[in-house]
């Protein structure tokens, strides 16, 4: 596509983007962007900081997809990259050779080995990731991947299918997490099309499921992977795995399926010594360019030691206050920042506390929020609960259900996501009630 089109249809979107966003939010988030390149339906658009890209990513994706999507008439994929960041996604893709394959897969281009910091918390999971990519289907079949949030888990399957699709791009990969395998069996079920599951989740030549460990207690889905870890495994194709907790340790994970974790590899992955930690806050200021001295990194890197996602939370946080401000990081902004977080940390939010904070706020007692009642004055305090035990406590949806009578974690998933929509949306000032419990929550000890 010519320049000249490029810019007529970045101006038509802008136009209509316009309208549909308020006067703040258009000219802080959409009209700073601009449009790189259309490659058929892959676009992709440039964010001129990290800070603008995730937000740009994280609330107005939909947007920005809706409207190219009207505009051109067709399905389009937006990528927002960096302003100055390698051309990553195209040129990926054309080194991937098959852009379908790849839109596919369900894979970050992001996560990859390069961007990947090798430590000694890591150093044998990263290198059996490696041999996996080398002979896929054989020696590390399947390659299981455990460690604690934020350590890494995620980023070393996508790095996984990402190789793998670069050595051999027509190469079948599908990454998914267990609750999107879960619930499209679950609609399967529902809608009589097994079979067609089947075919999607038994033909493929490298199948990436993430956190498997939220299969457990879940009697068909068990039952279906079984199958479907069977027919991959004959036929000589990889599976990969991760999970909080090594196989053995998962409870209530059946016993058949336990076996087969461990025919392959197991690595686990562990918590970051220093090093590691002063490594991946360099590697990541380098690939995103935020400028900030070393000796800020390296207070970060001494006071934050739990995890990775929390090491890019506080460059993230700095990068935000920085570009708000228009002035550059400094020692007493990242101690901030590092206070904060570690204050944050000390206190273990539990489902007790959170169910015990929200019922004050509503005047419903923890019993009525763990109760079976349905009138609507304790289905939201209830459905807000669960909204923060998943979103502030980090608890898996099953954990929660569990937490709260017993119910199905598909019950969480509900209440999860019409809280989020209608944080979204406003609905009955719904972002101001979450946000000022969530406070409650995280200032009280
Ligand atoms: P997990 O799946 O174990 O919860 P993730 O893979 O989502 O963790 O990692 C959390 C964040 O930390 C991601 O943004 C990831 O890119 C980053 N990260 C984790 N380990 C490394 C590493 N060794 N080098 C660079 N970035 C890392
Ligand atoms: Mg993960």
């Amino acid at each position: 596509m010519s320049n000249e089109s490029i810019n007529d249809l970045w101006n038509k979107a802008k136009e209509l983007l316009k309208e549909e966003t308020t006067v703040i939010t258009y000219e802080t988030w959409i009209q700073p962007l601009e449009l790189k390149s259309i490659n058929d339906n892959v676009i992709v658009l440039t964010a001129t900081n990290s800070f603008q890209r995730d937000t740009v990513e994280s609330r107005y994706i939909d947007l920005l997809t809706n409207t190219f999507n009207f505009i051109t008439n067709k399905k389009c994929k937006i990528f927002i990259k960096l302003d100055n960041e390698e051309d990553n996604v195209l040129s990926q893709i054309p080194k991937i050779g098959n852009k379908k394959m790849f839109l596919d897969s369900g894979l970050n281009p992001k996560y990859t080995f390069s961007s990947f910091v090798v430590g000694s918390n890591n150093k044998f999971a990263q290198a059996a990731a490696i041999g996996v990519t080398e002979t896929p289907g054989s020696k590390y079949n399947p390659f299981f991947i455990y460690g604690g949030v934020g350590l890494g888990k995620t980023h070393l399957m996508h790095a996984i299918g990402n190789q793998i699709l670069e050595n051999n791009p027509n190469a079948q990969i599908l990454y998914v997490t267990s609750e999107t395998f879960m619930n499209q069996l679950i609609n399967a079920l529902k809608d009589q099309s097994t079979e067609k599951f089947r075919e999607k989740y038994r033909n493929i030549d490298v199948l990436l499921i993430d956190d498997i460990q939220f299969i457990a207690n879940k009697k068909s889905t068990q039952e279906e992977f079984f199958h479907t870890f069977n027919t991959l495994y004959e036929a000589g194709k990889q599976i990969v795995l991760s999970s909080d907790k090594p196989p053995k340790d998962i409870e209530l994970l059946e016993d058949r399926l336990k076996s087969r974790f461990d025919w392959g590899v197991i690595a686990d992955i562990s918590s970051p010594d220093y090093e590691t930690r002063l490594a991946i806050l360099r590697k990541k200021t380098q690939l995103e360019n935020i400028i900030i001295n070393d000796d800020i990194l390296s207070e970060i890197a001494t006071r934050v030691e739990s995890n990775i996602r929390e090491l890019e939370g506080i460059l993230n946080k700095l990068t935000t206050i920085s570009t708000l401000t228009g002035s550059p990081i400094t020692m007493e902004m990242a101690q901030k920042a590092i206070n904060d977080i570690v204050a944050s940390q000390d206190k273990v939010i539990s489902s007790d506390y959170i169910q015990e904070v929200v019922g004050k706020y509503f005047d419903v007692s923890p019993q009525d929020l763990r109760g079976s009642k349905r009138s609507n004055d304790v289905t939201f305090p209830r459905q807000v609960a669960m909204y923060l035990c998943r979103n502030v406590a980090q608890m898996s949806l099953p954990q929660i259900g569990n937490d709260f009578g017993k119910r199905d974690h598909t019950t969480v998933m509900h209440a999860c996501n019409k809280i989020e929509s209608q944080i979204k949306t406003n609905y009955k000032n719904t972002k101001q009630i979450v946000e000022s419990v969530k406070n409650i929550l995280l200032s009280k000890n």
